[in-house]
């Protein structure tokens, strides 16, 4: 039967639904202009937004967009492909219904990496001019009961655009869209996709490799078709937009700095930690429950990541969401070939890969931290608290870490010496992590399935043996009483050890397939990575539960990505 429950079905229906928290209690800033036609990049001195009106692509066409997202929000599919729609979510905010807002807003932040305070990325050299350069959100409001907030990625510049022409390409758009909704569908709390559409006429150049490259840097200009893509999140505030206001109360940059400061903390409690923190408790308190329940989001999202083998690439303060999620897909990679040390992106550095994330995390926290304290100077004994709070930072990651290795091994306590030995087994004959693991998640009597996982093809007998010996003791030390305890194993291990992840040699011929108009890759490779944990059909096992082919070994776009999106 027709299900005629109340899917929304048009803007104006949409329209009700929304609340702009953030622009009814925050601050403009001052030196906005007006009606938000601000697109060149200049200093913004104080204020927590400001004011912009997205710049539409032409022509735009519906490219996808996220049928569960939708469903979770109460959308009614129709709309994706509705003109009213497309208008909104290509950038043309001209004939929104009230009482939604024509003009968006967009955010400045500061810049961390790696816990280091940075002002040069800014053109200015004051961070005055950093933020989001071509993020603009348009909307926010509660829809099915929850507050969402919708941003328009590739809209044009803001004052922050910097250098930067405030597009997004096509492939860069479905590489975010497609990473957003397989991170939720892993389970782990991320941004979302809503939609993404497609300019037919309308193309920018970025830097990127030659076919079949193997350079280090971008080593030619491409023509590429621009695309705006939707994200949605509960807010999009950032560890690094704190920092901004952090940075200008320690200083006392302006007479209301800090002020301002203690504003969007408030903003942030009540965003993303209102279950969490009380709002009548006095604010040295809220100031404290929010960092613990931070701490407690970031560490067990980095730990997730770590269990599906995701590497953020770039985990700077600006890139970490203050809700403890998942934000910005531009430089990522999921491990294929383990090496504690994997990162994809060539500018990225040792301090954000694979395994040295959770310091990375603890950087950030830091970062955070810092931002904090300038609101309780008069406080001395909450202020040593939230350094406390800091400094635990580092054995509540490795608890997280450790739960979450047992996890992924079928054990209930971190078994050492067999979890060393697998590492160093895992490293030595270079296995894909996500196949080893899903292999293991069947239990298998022999260890010749693991086999499946090993990239090095001569594989030493010396070796093998202490596969077989490792394997051995790995199943004994599960304990399995009966078949039944074996089969309900192996299933918990299933839901913890994916067996689909996005591959980037699988998004390649997905996104230039969809640059011609052929989205038929796009959309299957959706269905797959939607599913991850789940036994999918032979011929989608065939083609996607794979190591990566040997051919595609080192080659530039592939086997790593340059920062250009
Ligand atoms: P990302 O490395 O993607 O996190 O971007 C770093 C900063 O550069 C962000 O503040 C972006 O908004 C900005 N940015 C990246 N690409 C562009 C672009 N094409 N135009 C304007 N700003 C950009
Ligand atoms: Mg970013």
């Amino acid at each position: 039967m027709e299900n005629f429950s109340q899917k929304i079905t048009t803007l104006e229906e949409m329209a009700q639904h929304a609340d702009y928290s953030l622009i009814e209690t925050l601050t403009p800033d001052p030196q906005a202009t007006h009606e938000g036609e601000d697109h060149n990049p200049r200093q913004v001195f104080s204020g927590h937004y400001v004011p912009v009106k997205p710049s539409p692509i032409s022509h735009p066409k519906y490219v996808i967009h996220s049928k569960t997202l939708f469903d979770e929000l109460g959308l009614d599919d129709t709309l994706a492909t509705s003109n009213p729609f497309i208008k909104m979510f290509s950038g043309d905010t001209s004939e929104l219904p009230e009482p939604m807002r024509r003009v968006g807003w967009a955010t400045g932040y500061a810049l961390s990496i790696y816990g280091r305070e940075y002002y040069n990325q800014c053109p200015f050299g004051t961070g005055n001019g950093y933020g989001d350069g071509r993020a603009i959100s348009i909307f926010e409001g509660v829809l099915n009961g929850k507050r969402w907030e919708m941003q328009l990625k590739g809209a044009g510049r803001t004052p922050y655009a910097r250098g930067g022409d405030g597009r997004a390409v096509l492939r860069s758009s479905i590489r975010e869209f497609l990473a957003q909704e397989h991170m939720h569908a892993l389970g782990i709390p991320t941004t979302r996709s809503l939609s993404l559409y497609t300019s037919m006429t309308e193309r920018v150049k970025r830097p990127w490799f030659r076919e079949d490259s193997r350079s280090f840097d971008p080593d030619v200009m491409i023509d590429e078709p621009t695309a705006i893509a939707t994200r949605v999140a509960p807010s999009f505030l950032r560890v690094g937009q704190l920092e901004l206001f952090g940075r200008r109360a320690r200083k006392r940059e302006h007479p209301q700095a800090l002020e301002e400061l203690a504003q969007i903390v408030l903003h942030a409690i009540k965003r993303e930690y209102a279950d969490e923190v009380d709002s009548s408790l006095p604010f040295s308190e809220q100031i404290l429950r929010f960092a613990t329940a931070f701490r407690e989001r970031l560490t067990a999202l980095v730990a997730n990541w770590i269990r599906v083998g995701y590497t953020q690439g770039n985990f700077n303060s600006d890139n970490c969401a203050i809700g403890g999620f998942t934000l910005d897909f531009g430089p990522f990679g999921f491990i294929e070939m383990f090496a504690p040390d994997y990162q994809p992106w060539t500018g990225g550095g040792e301090h954000f890969a694979f395994l040295n994330q959770p310091n990375a995390a603890e950087r950030n926290f830091a970062s955070f931290c810092n931002s904090l304290k300038p609101l309780l100077e008069s406080e001395p004994a909450a202020l040593s608290r939230l350094e406390a709070i800091e400094s635990d930072f580092a054995i509540t990651m490795q608890r997280k870490m450790i739960e979450m290795w047992s996890a992924k091994l079928g054990w209930n306590r971190l078994n050492v010496p067999l979890f060393n030995d697998l590492m160093k087994l895992m490293i030595e004959t270079e296995v894909d992590y996500t196949i080893l693991f899903r292999e293991l998640s069947s239990i298998p009597d022999e260890m010749t399935p693991l086999m499946k996982s090993f990239y090095s093809e001569d594989i030493d007998k010396n070796l093998m043996m202490r596969w077989k010996e490792w394997h051995q003791k790995w199943r004994d030390s599960l304990e399995i009483a009966t078949p039944q305890a074996k089969e309900e194993l192996s299933q918990k291990l299933k839901s913890i050890n994916p067996k689909y992840i996005l591959r980037e040699w699988m998004l390649v011929p997905a996104y230039k397939n969809a640059q011609s108009g052929d989205y038929t890759l796009l959309y299957e490779l959706e269905e797959v990575i939607s599913d991850p944990y789940a036994e999918q059909s032979r011929e989608i096992e065939e083609k996607y539960y794979r190591k990566k082919p040997s051919e595609l070994f080192d080659i530039a776009g592939i086997s790593y990505v340059s920062c250009s999106s």
